[in-house]
């Protein structure tokens, strides 16, 4: 467990916003060189497969490695950064929290801000992201220089890992270094499968899943399940309804989304193997967001996919929470998937 752990704080503690991944493609390339052969596509994703009893099926297990992040978009005369997001932020959660930017002599720490309260005369209608300046102490375009930072710097959140009542554990960046842990864990612990499995930490997946459009083509998979850290929505206020990924209640398996229809025999199969195997489990029918599913099921001549996810609070903010109990019922999951899908039983699932 302690090692589980120490994957998780190691994975959502380092940084890698879209098209900066390099960081954890190290991380996991070190978990996995050992057991795995090691592969990159032109675009970065880092692709590790490890052979079993049979070559076929290839199945594809994915994690994107990139988190939401920024690139310093200009530098005002009076030397604050201005920002270019990557991925989907929250402008209004943005003010007061620090950032790091990655220039070539280390991270410099800033602080996002905004035009104080105290200085508005009247609330402007939304704040977006264009809004915000970042301060990191500098007074001028020349002490910015000297800080070693430049335009297309890649900024990331500054957090820190904690554990929250012996179960929960808090960090920014758990979609989707939860899924890269989930893909590590399971790679190193999967022995005796029917299968090639090919586990592939994609690139720049929260700018719109470009990184598996690559990658897909490198791998050719037969099958894909797609590991992710999908938002929670258990707390107060965001539905009336049952909630349908809440925290502690186990890996979410994702029926929908507006960007895939997840086949519909696949997932019956792994809920079914879920319950067979006693692994707590939720259904998911998402009416937002996407996944590297997306460009996988649509990719050579359509390859049936499934997503499984460990609920995560305050997604693509500074911090998240995620449960230890869900993260483990999505490796169990995972691992029962990779030792049970042989090229009889999706031949099962797929059309006649
Ligand atoms: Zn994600």
């Amino acid at each position: 467990m302690k090692d589980l752990i120490n994957l998780l704080q190691e994975l959502s503690s380092c940084p890698g916003p879209p098209g900066g991944e390099e960081p954890v493609a190290a991380i996991i390339r070190r978990h996995l060189e050992p057991s795995c052969q090691i592969q990159r596509d032109g675009l970065g994703s880092l692709i590790a497969s490890k052979q079993g009893s049979r070559k076929q099926p290839r199945l594809m297990l994915t994690a994107h490695m990139d988190e939401v992040g920024f690139m310093l978009q200009n530098i005002t005369e009076g030397g604050y950064l201005r920002l270019q997001p990557l991925g989907g932020w929250i402008a209004s959660n943005l003010p007061g929290q620090r950032v790091h930017i990655n220039g070539s002599k280390g991270a410099v720490e800033g602080i996002v801000a905004a035009v104080p309260p105290h200085f508005k005369k009247e609330q402007k209608s939304e704040l977006k992201v264009e809004d915000l300046l970042v301060d990191v102490g500098a007074a001028s375009k020349k002490e910015i220089a000297s800080l070693g930072l430049q335009l297309g710097d890649l900024i990331t959140p500054v957090s820190h890992f904690a554990i929250y009542n012996k179960k929960l554990l808090a960090n920014k960046a758990w979609d989707d270094r939860v899924g890269c842990a989930v893909l590590v864990a399971a790679m190193k612990q999967l022995s005796s499968h029917p299968n090639t499995v090919v586990a592939t930490a994609t690139v720049q997946e929260e700018v719109g899943t470009r990184g598996a459009v690559t990658a897909v083509e490198v791998v050719k998979p037969q099958a894909a399940v797609v590991l992710e850290g999908a938002p929670a929505d258990d707390f107060p206020g965001i539905t009336k309804d049952s909630p349908q990924g809440a925290v502690g209640k186990g890996c979410q398996i994702r029926l929908f989304d507006p960007s895939t229809i997840i086949h519909r025999h696949f997932w019956q199969w792994v809920t079914e193997l879920a319950k067979k195997n006693k692994i707590a489990h939720q259904l998911a029918v998402r009416q937002s967001g996407a996944t590297d599913a997306r460009p996988i099921h649509l990719a050579q001549g359509g390859i049936p996919t499934v997503v499984l996810a460990v609920p995560v609070r305050y997604a693509h903010g500074h911090s998240g929470l995620i449960h230890l109990d869900d993260f483990q019922a999505t490796l169990k999951l995972t691992l029962a998937i990779l030792k049970k899908l042989d090229n009889k039983i999706l031949k099962s699932l797929l059309p006649a």
